[in-house]
């Protein structure tokens, strides 16, 4: 082979290297509020409000917030769980915002799955474990020879005892069950996971041996993960990226060691000035920024920047333009006027 054929081939492979496997672009997702005898709607509850982002093949993008800044519906509306209002997302190339229910199940679900927050919740109690975990397998045509097989393979990548199997799940602990979970969501070997608080509900102790269980995972099988959580020290561990949401808004979003050293947007200080740190020789001790009055309805949030009404820093313009998500250092995104 010619070195000018070998440099083409490396160019292509950069190429496709470099080819998000999910892009989010302006995504909205509107639920109606319907009210009186006619169900009329009446108002719009606005969970996601015009979110963009794209995933690399192989990264971890931490999503955080507080609770009801639009993240879990963000995730169910990337896996179509809910039909996004308006936006795309892109997955490996494909639109898949507007697919038919046959076309998602066929094309789609094996390479997109989710890990939920209360892994019992997504298991039949009446279904020993064997059958929980062989009904996508089943579902998405595995051979029925193969089956069984699988499921072992799957609890042995999983770290539990083939010998489970004929258990049900009631019968094992939290930790347990979200490995469980892990297992039904690797049956179909996906492309790109989507975990959703996954180790929220856990002891401390059980939330380690997940995340590493997870990591190792995504080592083996060169898994994509967008990692949805709380937690912003979860977050920091596992994540590569992290975007900060607020009131279904993307307001910050960076590699993860610039945001947790250099955190940019208001939101995202006050944030991570409440997560305890320990003091550095010689530094001063990081302030608390406390910030006033309560988190704005979704169902009517703030003209501008919807941080306005709680924002340490707004200036006149914060309450009358919306800032626009924009990378102010190389891949660091912020979304504030203080930074145009
Ligand atoms: S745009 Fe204004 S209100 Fe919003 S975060 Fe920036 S300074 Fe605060």
């Amino acid at each position: 082979m010619s070195p000018t054929q070998k440099t083409l081939i490396a160019d292509v492979k950069n190429e496709q290297a470099a080819k998000p496997i999910l892009e989010v672009s302006n995504l909205r997702m509107h639920f109606p509020i319907k009210a009186g005898v006619m169900q009329k709607t009446v108002g719009r509850v606005k969970a996601v409000d015009g979110v963009s982002f794209q995933v690399q093949p192989g990264e971890t993008l931490g999503i955080v917030g507080e609770s009801g800044c639009g993240k879990s519906t963000l995730g169910r509306a990337i896996i179509r769980l809910y039909q996004p209002t308006s936006g795309n997302v892109i997955f490996q190339g494909k639109d898949i915002t507007r697919l038919k229910e046959g076309e998602l199940r066929k094309n789609v679900r094996k390479q997109i799955q989710m890990v939920f927050q209360d892994p019992f919740a997504s298991l039949n109690p009446r279904k020993t474990l064997e059958n929980c975990i062989i009904e996508p397998l089943k579902t998405h045509g595995t051979p029925k020879i193969e089956q069984k097989e699988r499921v072992r393979e799957l609890l042995d990548t999983v770290g539990l005892d083939a010998t489970f199997a004929n258990r049900y799940p009631h019968e094992f602990s939290g930790g347990q069950r979200q490995r469980i979970g892990i297992a039904r969501a690797l049956a179909l070997n996906p492309n790109l996971v989507i975990a959703d608080e996954p180790v929220s509900a856990l002891d401390v102790s059980i939330q380690a041996q997940i995340i590493n269980l997870m990591e190792d995972l995504q080592q083996k099988y060169n898994l994509t993960y967008l990692f949805i959580s709380h937690d912003l020290g979860v977050v920091r561990h596992i994540s590569d990226r992290v975007g900060v949401m607020y009131l279904g808004n993307m307001m910050e979003l960076a590699e993860k060691h610039d945001l947790y050293k250099e955190p940019l947007h208001p939101y995202t200080q006050a944030l991570l000035s409440a997560v305890p740190a320990p003091r550095k020789k010689g530094k001063k001790k990081r302030e608390r920024i406390i910030l006033s009055g309560e988190l704005p309805s979704p169902a009517n949030p703030p003209n501008g920047c919807v941080f306005h009404t709680r924002c340490p820093a707004a200036i006149d313009v914060c309450s009358q333009q919306i800032p626009k998500l924009q990378e102010v250092h190389p891949k660091h995104y912020v979304a504030c006027h203080l930074y145009e």
